[in-house]
């Protein structure tokens, strides 16, 4: 049997990409001590600062804000119920769970309450394809309830940095390669945006989530079958066992070469207020704005349909 490099005792983790294996107390150590060295190199949080931490249920983003407010860093938790049947219900109960649990602040707030039904039914009406949606307004969402923290935190692992790393490239979107970093200073009235996980990988997250006892939803959104993403994944696994330590190498060797696409970066977007809440946005309304007249629009025809003479 394996023994712990650490301590000799029998290990139950190994972490290929390191050629480390390691017993569940060094390694629940070495992993949150790899997270703190990834917040101080890039500076993206101090122990003053307030930071908020997007829960989506799934255990990345718990695995986070557990590890943060344990390494002593002021995260509050925000999560939006989608309305996506089953899933939404889901993740509410596991988030609603954990913050017993671990006696965190998490804010709650819904998608059903800004606009009277869920991401199906607005994608639906406004005939757009529903991850559109979704990420206009959890965008939207994300930022107004930042307004009184310094930063916001995502559960971005490894794997979905290098996965949106191989799109980017594989369709040279230079802007977005220039844009693509683990911390995004504030600009206009958008938070810094922080990803402490970019240099662990999935199954680790997974693995701290399990050791930790970190109570998580499986399932993945049912919107998300087919997504780009998940078969660049894929390819990039496969890689990873043919040529371990592929996954770290693309995206350290990315971040040493990202000074070649800054300039791509520069071009200067002009944002201004919304006429109708204030969000920096590029036209007049914001595309939140929009959507919730498009929605309230198409149910004032619908009842004008039916209401009687
Ligand atoms: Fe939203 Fe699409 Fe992600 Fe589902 S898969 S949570 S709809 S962005
Ligand atoms: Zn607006």
């Amino acid at each position: 049997m394996r023994k712990c490099r650490l301590c000799e005792k029998p290990a139950e983790i190994y972490i290929s990409s390191h050629n480390l294996a390691l017993c569940r107390e060094d390694f629940i150590e070495n992993f949150e001590r790899r997270v703190e060295r990834t917040i101080r190199k890039f500076k993206m949080l101090d122990k003053r600062e307030r930071v908020l931490v997007a829960i989506s249920g799934g255990k990345d983003s718990l695995a986070l804000i557990h590890l943060l407010n344990k390494l002593g860093y002021r995260a509050t938790g925000y999560h939006i119920d989608l309305g996506i049947g089953d899933y939404s219900r889901e993740s509410l109960e596991r988030v609603r769970e954990f913050r017993k649990r671990e006696g965190v602040e998490i804010i709650v707030e819904s998608v059903r309450d800004e606009f009277g039904m869920g991401i199906g039914e607005i994608s639906k009406r406004v005939k757009q394809p529903p991850c559109s949606v979704c990420g206009t307004i959890k965008r939207y969402m994300f930022n107004r309830a930042a307004r009184n923290f310094d930063s916001i935190a995502t559960g971005h692992n490894l794997d979905d940095e290098i996965a949106t790393l191989m799109g980017n490239v594989l369709n040279w979107q230079t802007e977005y390669l220039a844009r693509q970093y683990p911390v995004l200073e504030s600009r206009d009235s958008l938070k810094k945006k922080i990803k402490p996980f970019v240099f662990v990988s999935e199954y680790e997250t997974a693995t701290y989530a399990f050791v930790e006892n970190i109570p998580y939803i499986l399932e993945e959104c049912p919107y998300s079958t087919g997504a780009k993403s998940i078969f660049y994944k894929e390819i990039l696994n496969r890689v990873e066992e043919r040529m371990t330590g592929t996954k770290l190498r693309f995206l350290s060797g990315f971040l040493k070469h990202r000074h070649l696409f800054l300039a791509s970066g520069e071009r200067k977007i002009d944002l201004k207020p919304c006429i109708k809440c204030g969000y920096m946005t590029t036209s007049d309304i914001c595309q939140f704005c929009r959507l919730k007249e498009r929605i309230n629009d198409k149910r004032r025809q619908s009842w004008q349909k039916f209401s009687p003479e």
